[in-house]
């Protein structure tokens, strides 16, 4: 028995499939991240406005049959596709950045929320000033890992739980180390005061209401969460697909 699911999607990557069809992986509301096949989608005659680009944000009907990962597509209409993204190189660039990032953290089937973090991050890159897309990158790095359960832990030693003499930035760790958990005194990375701060404000402050902070903080901070981002996504690819089977498979709507 088949079952229809109606969602919101935004494409995520696509390939030829046949002469005229195209295996489509979607970022959904309900379901988390689905490979479909889009039946005929290069044919004229098509019920997807087809066929399906990268970045394009749209209402899917999916038929999802038990056990199997390839969903059917049977029906899109599009939303938007972002027009913005495409008007200049460093917004297309902040894109490709979020679209890489949910390539490599969000696996088939392990719906972790992140469409609308995903939304929001791609409107927010067609319209916020240049200036800030680095900042609004690293606040959605933060989130990502934040829906993941990977926050950098910045207030405390993630070894001891002292909030006192905090020395280095351990990725492997999972965050900041005090001077007496170190290993060694060259143990991780270099952290400051203010990078840690912006790493924890990222999280729980709008940006709109973050000033822009100093060139050298910002580079740190993104280097540190590089840092960690990397070590925490070796470690989820070198995990057990675990989560394979997502709670929201009855849904019917995406969330928004
Ligand atoms: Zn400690």
């Amino acid at each position: 028995m088949a079952e229809r699911v109606e969602t919101q999607a935004i494409v995520l990557q696509r390939f030829a499939f046949g002469e005229s069809s195209q295996v489509v992986h979607l970022l959904t509301g309900a379901l988390g991240r689905v490979v479909a096949l889009a039946r005929g989608a290069w044919r004229e005659k098509n019920s997807y406005e087809g066929p399906l680009d990268l970045l394009v944000r749209g209402t899917v009907t999916l038929s999802l049959v038990q056990g199997r990962e390839l969903a059917l597509l049977t029906g899109r209409k599009v939303e938007t596709a972002y027009p913005g993204l495409r008007s200049d190189l460093a917004r297309h660039g902040a894109a490709c950045h979020v679209l890489s990032r949910v390539l490599h953290f969000e696996s088939v089937g392990s719906g972790s929320g992140a469409f609308a973090l995903v939304d929001r991050a791609l409107q927010a890159i067609e319209t916020v000033a240049s200036s800030r897309l680095p900042l609004l990158l690293l606040a959605f790095d933060v989130r990502l890992a934040d829906l993941h359960g990977l926050r950098p832990d910045v207030d405390q030693c993630v070894r001891c739980g002292s909030s006192r003499q905090l020395a280095r930035f351990v990725a492997g760790a999972g965050g900041v180390v005090c001077v007496g958990c170190l290993g060694q005194r060259d143990e991780g990375a270099a952290i400051d005061v203010r990078s840690a701060a912006l790493l924890r404000d990222l999280a729980t402050t709008p940006l709109r209401q973050l000033p822009d902070p100093a060139p050298a903080t910002l580079s740190r901070a993104r280097r540190l969460l590089d840092l960690h981002l990397e070590w925490h996504a070796d470690a989820l690819l070198a995990a057990p697909r675990a989560r394979a089977r997502p709670a929201a498979r009855r849904s019917s709507r995406g969330r928004r």
